[in-house]
C-alpha cells in the first residue's frame, strides 16, 4: 500500500490498485498546491485583519508619532502667539502712545492667509485639511513676527531721536530749585527798578552773588557778554529743535561763543549787572522766538540735595570736562 493508490472494487469486494495516468497525477499535484496556497491566504487575510501587517503597523505608528508631534507644535505655535500678542500689547499701549506714533492697523499685523488656496501643494493627502491649516498658522505668526521686528525698530529709531532731543532741550533749573522766586513767566504791576507795571519774562532766583550757574539742556553758545538792554552780562544758549534759554545778570561768564556745550555745564557765576536791584539770576527760555514760562520745563520739588547729585551725574557724563 505504499505506492499508489487502491480502490475497492463493489464486483468482487477486492482492494485494486489504480495506476494514475501522468496527466491525472499532474491535476493532483496541482489542486493539491492550490489548495495549500489558498489555506495560507485565507490565514493570512485573518491574521491581517485581526493583527495588521508588520509593514503597516509601522505606518500606523509613524502616524500617531506623526499626531503627537502636531499636536506639540501646536503648543508650540499657542505660545509663539501668546508671546507675539504680549509684545503687541506693550507696542500698542505703551511705546506707540509714549512716542506719540501710530498704531498699527490690526489688517496690517493680521491680513489673512485662508480663502485662496495657497498651498496647494498639500492637496491629495489624507491630512491636507490640517497640514493646510498649520501651514496657514505658521505663515501668520510669521506675518506678525515681521511686522513686530519692523515696530520695534522704527520704535527703537523714535525713542533715539527722543533721547537726543531731551538731551537737547532746556530740561532742568539752571540753579538750585529753593532759590526761586515767584512764578516764571507772569505781568508784574511794578518793576523793582523801573517802578513801572512790566511783563516779567523769565524766572528769577534769588541767589546769592557767585553762585555756579548750570546750562539747562545741551546746546550752542550763541551769545556771551555786557547786554545794554538790561540783562547785564548774558549767556544764550541755541538748543536746536527752536528752543534758546539765557541766563542773566551775570558776575562772570564761564563759556564763549561758538562752544558746544552740555546739559550740567557751568555758563557763569551769578551777580547783580545790567537792570537788577540785587544779586540774582534771571532765566529765560524762548521757543521760536516767543518767551515760554520756564517753570513748566524743569522739575521744582527737587531737595537741595538731589539738585546737586542730578548736576554731579550730568557732570560726569559730559565729554567736556
Ligand atoms: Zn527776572
Amino acid at each position: 500500500m505504499q505506492n499508489g493508490k487502491y480502490i475497492l472494487d463493489l464486483n468482487d469486494l477486492q482492494y485494486k490498485r489504480i495506476i494514475l495516468s501522468g496527466r491525472r497525477r499532474s491535476l493532483h499535484l496541482f489542486l493539491w498546491f492550490a489548495g495549500t496556497v489558498a489555506v495560507s491566504v485565507l490565514y493570512g487575510t485573518l491574521f491581517e485583519r485581526s493583527f495588521g501587517a508588520p509593514k503597516e503597523q509601522r505606518l500606523e505608528q509613524e502616524v500617531e508619532n506623526m499626531k503627537l508631534q502636531f499636536s506639540l507644535l501646536e503648543r508650540r505655535l499657542d505660545n509663539s502667539l501668546t508671546v507675539i500678542n504680549g509684545l503687541k500689547l506693550s507696542d500698542d499701549i505703551r511705546y506707540r502712545p509714549v512716542l506719540r506714533m501710530d498704531i498699527i492697523p490690526e489688517s496690517f499685523r493680521n491680513p489673512g492667509f485662508g480663502g485662496v488656496d495657497r498651498f496647494r501643494d498639500l492637496n491629495g493627502y489624507i491630512n491636507s485639511g490640517m497640514m493646510k491649516e498649520y501651514r496657514i498658522r505658521v505663515e501668520e505668526i510669521r506675518n506678525m513676527v515681521n511686522v513686530q521686528e519692523e515696530s520695534f525698530r522704527s520704535i527703537k529709531e523714535k525713542a533715539t531721536e527722543w533721547i537726543r532731543e531731551m538731551e537737547y532741550l532746556p530740561m532742568i533749573s539752571p540753579v538750585n530749585v529753593m532759590y526761586r522766586r515767584g512764578d516764571g513767566l507772569k505781568f508784574r504791576e511794578v518793576h523793582p527798578v523801573y517802578g513801572t507795571p512790566q511783563w516779567h519774562h523769565g524766572q528769577d532766583f534769588n541767589v546769592p552773588y557767585g553762585t555756579e550757574v548750570f546750562a539747562t539742556g545741551s546746546g550752542k553758545v550763541i551769545e556771551t557778554g555786557y547786554n545794554s538792554g538790561g540783562f547785564g552780562n548774558r549767556v544764550v544758549i541755541d538748543h536746536g529743535y527752536g528752543f534758546q534759554s539765557s541766563y542773566n545778570h551775570l558776575s562772570s561768564i564761564k563759556v564763549s561763543e561758538g562752544m558746544v556745550i552740555k546739559r550740567g555745564d557751568v555758563v557763569g557765576l551769578s551777580g547783580s549787572s545790567g537792570t537788577s536791584s540785587g544779586p540774582h539770576l534771571h532765566y529765560q527760555i524762548e521757543l521760536y522766538g516767543r518767551v515760554e514760562n520756564p517753570l513748566y520745563y524743569f522739575n521744582d520739588d527737587l531737595t537741595e540735595d538731589e539738585y546737586f547729585e542730578m548736576i554731579q551725574t550730568l557732570s560726569s557724563k559730559s565729554k567736556f570736562r
